[in-house]
């Protein structure tokens, strides 16, 4: 049987738009047989998600996108088939947590100094377990400071500009043995976003990174082949998602990725399982651009 499978998705259990019983049904729509929901710093929407996916046949794999730091650039890394329940995952979460509420605090600080006041009325928080710069960017739009999402980022929110604040968070090596000790491997998320290139890359696979996001909406036809490339040349793995966040003014659906691999690196458990996963995957819609 032919799995169609896309490995990067978020509910607004983290910064997308619907919630995980709607993006599950959607996926199931979209003839996804398996998906990673990859909330950023979270898993709840695994142990929230087998129901539905059950419901809705298709299968769920655990996935989380982990914020890391390094290099003075944000470098997100994608945990994949660990086990949920390591101590030093929760740990890890718990951190996170903290650390992006201190940071979405410090964002509205920023704001007020410049003299945008935005009311608690304003901001939608209630769901998710990662405030970031998407809500304070829909509660500007809400309060009619800026047209749409994407200007509240071009004009506050983006690096370099006033309300932008760093995060605060661990080192790529850190999250990999994190996710490690839980069982599982590590792929970095979206290349195209990310400073460095191949350097970053080389550095990342010495502290022990398993496989590259091949596969993102925003990756060219000629950036794919170079990651896979890359990958073979470092023995990674190669995974891929659409990274969808059902927001407005996300040009593209759920389910443009895919997933292939041949290759060895990677925790030897999470390999097996992976490998069960890899059986007859095709691509569901390669990206064009
Ligand atoms: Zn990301
Ligand atoms: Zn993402």
């Amino acid at each position: 049987m032919i799995q169609r499978i896309d490995l990067h998705l978020h509910s607004d259990a983290s910064d997308g738009a619907v919630s995980v019983e709607v993006l599950i049904a959607r996926a199931a729509l979209s003839g996804l047989t398996t998906i990673a929901i990859t909330e950023h710093d979270n898993v709840d929407s695994w142990e929230r998600g087998r129901a539905a996916a059950k419901q809705n046949g298709i299968h769920i794999r655990p996935g989380i996108e982990i914020s890391t730091r390094a290099d003075n650039q944000d470098i997100h890394l994608l945990g994949y088939e660990f086990s949920p329940e390591s101590a030093g995952l929760r740990d890890l979460i718990d951190h996170q947590s903290l650390l992006r509420r201190k940071r979405f605090q410090a964002m509205l600080k920023r704001l007020k100094e410049i003299g945008v006041h935005l009311s608690a009325s304003n901001i939608h928080t209630e769901k998710t377990h990662a405030p970031g710069r998407v809500h304070i960017a829909q509660a500007m739009v809400d309060a009619g400071i800026v047209p749409d999402v994407e200007s509240a980022f071009k004009k506050y929110l983006r690096y370099g500009r006033p309300a932008y604040v760093p995060h605060e968070t661990i080192s790529p090596a850190d999250a990999i043995r994190l996710v490690h000790e839980a069982g599982g491997f590590v792929s970095l998320a979206h290349p195209v976003f990310s400073r460095g290139g191949e350097h970053l890359c080389e550095n990342l696979a010495d502290a022990g990174l398993d496989a590259v996001e091949v596969l993102h909406p925003k990756h060219t036809l000629a950036l794919q082949k170079k990651l896979i490339h890359f990958c073979e040349r470092r023995n990674l793995l190669t995974t891929g998602g659409s990274d969808w966040h059902g927001t407005l003014g996300e040009t593209y659906d759920l389910g443009e990725g895919f997933l292939r691999g041949n290759g060895s690196g990677g925790a030897a458990s999470a390999r097996a399982s992976l490998s069960k996963i890899l059986q007859n995957v095709e691509p569901v819609r390669p990206a064009k651009r």
